[in-house]
C-alpha cells in the first residue's frame, strides 16, 4: 500500500509537470494539496515522509481529527468542503487555508477566531463556477462584495479564489468553468490591496488538473489519483 502511495504522488507529480511544459508554465506555480478524506492516518503520514506538505479535508471534524492526531508543524492544513460558519471554531486554532468561504459571515467568523487565536488564516474565496450545482460557492455579483468586506481584516488573509467544477467524466466540458474563474480573477485584481491579494486559482482534481493548469489554476487538490477510490 505505502509503495503505491509514494508512486501515485510521483505519477501526480509528473503530470503536473507535462501539464506545465505544454503550456509553458513552471512547476513550482503549482501547489498539490493532497485530499485525504475518509482515508487512514498512515496513508498521510507516508505522503509526509515522501515530502508532500499539503493536506486538505472536506468535512470540519475529519479536519479537526487529523490535526489532532498528526502533529507536524511543517504541514500547511487546508479545509477544501462545505462550511458551516458555526465549525469554524473547532479548527481556527491550527487550519492553514479555508478554500471554501463564500459569504462575509464566514469571513467575520474567520477573522474573529483567528484574532483568539493570534493567528493569521489564509483563506480563499469559492465561486459557483458549475452549472449544475448552486449550492457550493458564492454567486459572481457576490463576489465583489465580499472581496471589498476582506480589505480591512487583520487576521485574515484573502489569496484568491476557488472553484469546483461540474461533476462529469468528460474532462473538456470542464473547461469553460476553470475559464470564468481566470476570467473572474482577473477582472477582480484592482480591489488587491490591504488583506485581499488574489494570486491563488484553487481548481482541477484527479480528471482534470491538466485543463485546470492550462487555464491557470495555483492549486490543484488531488484525492482517488493519490490515495486510491474512496467508498462512500
Ligand atoms: C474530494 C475533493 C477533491 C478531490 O477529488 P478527487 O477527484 O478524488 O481528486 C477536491 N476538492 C474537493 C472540494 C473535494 O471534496
Amino acid at each position: 500500500m505505502s509503495v503505491a502511495i509514494k508512486n501515485n504522488l510521483k505519477i501526480i507529480k509528473q503530470r503536473i509537470q507535462s501539464a506545465c511544459e505544454k503550456c509553458g508554465r513552471n512547476p513550482s506555480e503549482i501547489t498539490l494539496v493532497a485530499v485525504s478524506k475518509t482515508k487512514p492516518d498512515e496513508d498521510v503520514l507516508q505522503l509526509l515522509g515522501a515530502g508532500q506538505l499539503h493536506f486538505g479535508e472536506n468535512r470540519a471534524k475529519s479536519l479537526e481529527d487529523r490535526m489532532a492526531s498528526i502533529k507536524d508543524d511543517s504541514i500547511q492544513w487546508h479545509f477544501i468542503g462545505n462550511l458551516q460558519t458555526n465549525k469554524i471554531k473547532y479548527m481556527a486554532h491550527r487550519v492553514d487555508w479555508i478554500q471554501s468561504i463564500h459569504k462575509k459571515k464566514a469571513l467575520k467568523e474567520v477573522e474573529k477566531r483567528a484574532a483568539e487565536e493570534d493567528r493569521i488564516i489564509n483563506v480563499l474565496i469559492q465561486v459557483n463556477i458549475s452549472s449544475e450545482d448552486q449550492k457550493s460557492g458564492c454567486s459572481l455579483e457576490d463576489l465583489e462584495g465580499i472581496l471589498k468586506y476582506a480589505h480591512n481584516l487583520k487576521h485574515t488573509r484573502v489569496l484568491g479564489l476557488m472553484g469546483m467544477a461540474t461533476f462529469t467524466d468528460e474532462p473538456e466540458r470542464v473547461r469553460p468553468e476553470f475559464k470564468l474563474l481566470r476570467t473572474l480573477r482577473d477582472k477582480h485584481m484592482h480591489l488587491n490591496g490591504g488583506a485581499v491579494d488574489l494570486k491563488h486559482l484553487s481548481m482541477g482534481m484527479t480528471n482534470d488538473l491538466e485543463i485546470a493548469i492550462e487555464e491557470g489554476s495555483t492549486m490543484v487538490r488531488v484525492g482517488t489519483a493519490i490515495f486510491g477510490e474512496r467508498n462512500y
